[in-house]
């Protein structure tokens, strides 16, 4: 198990989303949040600060706030993936505009990599996860299992 390649966390039933969208893509994910309303109401969700609060504003839904995408918001969902406290991300980023925070927006869709975690970047995406059966079933994310590396790295730094 220890050396095992990969490790297997679920993505539960009912699951943590969190919503991020750009200036110029906040209306756009507001709308898909409306025409999606039924199934997101079974799962929780956060986002970024002013997403999260015009999400909230606009629909019923409660929406847990981290703080503003430029201010650390996209770090601060970052490390609940690394937690394992998110499980999916729908992030409409805008291709068209370089963002202050273009570092934090990279480091994100790479730590979602890492734990394979789904993250939609556009709507089509976002359209495909949403109706998938999936996203009322359980889910098996594979992960590279890091301690194997680790076990190798120390023991070659002991080796020397
Ligand atoms: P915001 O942050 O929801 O606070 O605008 C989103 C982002 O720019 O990453």
């Amino acid at each position: 198990m220890v050396m095992d390649d990969y490790i297997h966390i679920p993505i539960p039933r009912q699951k943590t989303i969190a919503l991020i969208a750009h200036d110029n893509k906040k209306e756009e994910l507001v709308s898909w949040v409306k025409d999606n309303l039924k199934v997101l109401r079974k799962h929780f969700l956060c986002g970024t600060g002013t997403t999260s609060r015009i999400i909230s504003e606009e629909t019923d839904l409660p929406v847990k706030s981290y703080n503003s995408g430029p201010l650390g918001g996209d770090q601060q969902i970052g490390s609940r993936i690394v937690e394992g406290r998110i499980d999916m991300v729908i992030f409409f980023w805008d291709p068209l505009a370089a963002q202050p925070h273009d570092p934090d927006v990279k480091a994100l869709l790479r730590i979602a990599a890492v734990y394979d975690i789904p993250i939609a970047n556009n709507r089509a995406t976002a359209d495909f996860i949403i109706s998938s059966t999936l996203m009322d079933e359980e889910y098996d994310r594979k992960i590279i299992n890091y301690n194997k590396k680790m076990i190798e790295r120390v023991s070659k730094f002991k080796d020397k």
